[in-house]
């Protein structure tokens, strides 16, 4: 076994994921077809192949739009996670989907809910894999719209979703924004995570004291991405100190954000923070959860115990119960040891 194979093959913990961008072309392009959303693109094959940031979005909403029924839900949802269980091993994941995005194609919440349900338990059925959902805010829609989201979250509780975030445009929906929302979340038990100091690509950027608003202002646990810290080095401390989990993700195809992003990933690291890797949105950025962690041992300068070590992070950082992580983490390593008993 080469070391990118053992990369590919060992278990992961999926903790930044977004469904939409997770869902297979052919699946995406099936859907689409089927709800009459018209794409922009002549089959699945390109559809994945879109120029900047805005033609990102916009792909990404009309796949959002384009996925409308129960039975919708759970026949992408199953893609993603067989599609992650296949190329990379993701054997736990908490994965965001942003329910006002899909009010746009006419899901209420409960379809949504209910398809996610059916998908996520088929899927363990198959493949033993555990999904959990994260109902994310998005942040160009109003906060109001961000309250009511909660609200419907609140009144349709179930044992698959643990908690909140919050992502999409930084300049456009800054974390203050959804306090209200936040609390209502807190006081009913979920957990909470947002998008904050994403980048400083003039795209979506977020400044390193959007870290500070989403720990002590909304309650959040865990940060995802946080690249644009090191403008501010106190945050940066206050992080190391405080070993808050960062969710750190490495486009796949986005080659404008990658240098920037792997610059500061490997600052973190070398900082001493608590970082764990993730896929994002895989399927858009034409990359699987496997190839994600090759690219960035390569990218990065990472050993292969280094990149354990990333991967276990992952199961820390989870919104698991003690006795639940523990669970993940003896097989986890139990898995990768045997795995690295074979690399040449
Ligand atoms: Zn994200």
């Amino acid at each position: 076994m080469t070391p990118d194979d053992f990369l590919r093959s060992i278990p992961k913990a999926e903790l930044h994921c977004h469904f939409v961008g997770a869902v297979p072309a052919q699946v995406a392009w099936d859907l689409a077809q089927r709800n009459g959303v018209e794409l922009p693109v002549d089959g699945p094959e390109t559809l994945y192949h879109y120029g900047h940031f805005y033609d990102f979005i916009e792909r990404y909403m009309l796949i959002a739009t384009a996925i409308r029924t129960v039975e919708d839900f759970d026949e992408a949802v199953y893609a993603v996670l067989e599609e992650g269980y296949r190329h990379g091993n993701v054997q736990y994941r908490e994965m965001f989907f942003n329910p006002t995005d899909h009010a746009l194609g006419g899901a209420t919440y409960p379809v949504m809910l209910e398809g996610l349900r059916r998908g996520v338990a088929r899927a363990r059925e198959d493949f033993g894999v555990e999904c959990k959902l994260i109902p994310s805010i998005n942040r160009q829609h109003s906060p109001a719209a961000a309250l009511e989201m909660v609200r419907e979250v609140v009144a349709n509780p179930c044992d698959e979703v643990v908690g909140i975030g919050l992502d999409a445009s930084e300049p456009a929906g800054p974390p203050e924004l959804f306090a209200d929302a936040y609390r209502l979340a807190g006081e009913h038990g979920l957990k909470r995570a947002a998008h904050a100091a994403e980048d400083y690509s003039g795209i979506v950027d977020g400044p390193p004291a959007n870290i500070l608003t989403c720990l002590d202002l909304l309650g959040c646990d865990r940060i995802d991405h946080g690249y644009n810290m090191f403008v501010d080095p106190e945050v940066v401390e206050r992080l190391r100190r405080e070993q808050t989990p960062i969710n750190v993700c490495l486009p796949g195809s986005s080659a404008d954000l990658r240098p920037m992003r792997s610059v500061a990933i490997r600052r973190m690291i070398d900082a001493g923070l608590n970082v764990s890797l993730h896929s994002d949105d895989p399927a858009m950025h034409r990359v699987t959860p496997g190839e994600t962690y090759v690219i960035a041992s390569k990218i990065l300068w990472l050993s292969l115990d280094e990149m354990v070590a990333l991967d276990l992070a992952a199961i820390d950082a989870a919104w698991l119960d003690d006795a639940g992580k523990e669970r993940l983490r003896t097989t986890f390593t139990e898995q990768i040891e045997a795995l690295r008993a074979k690399v040449a």
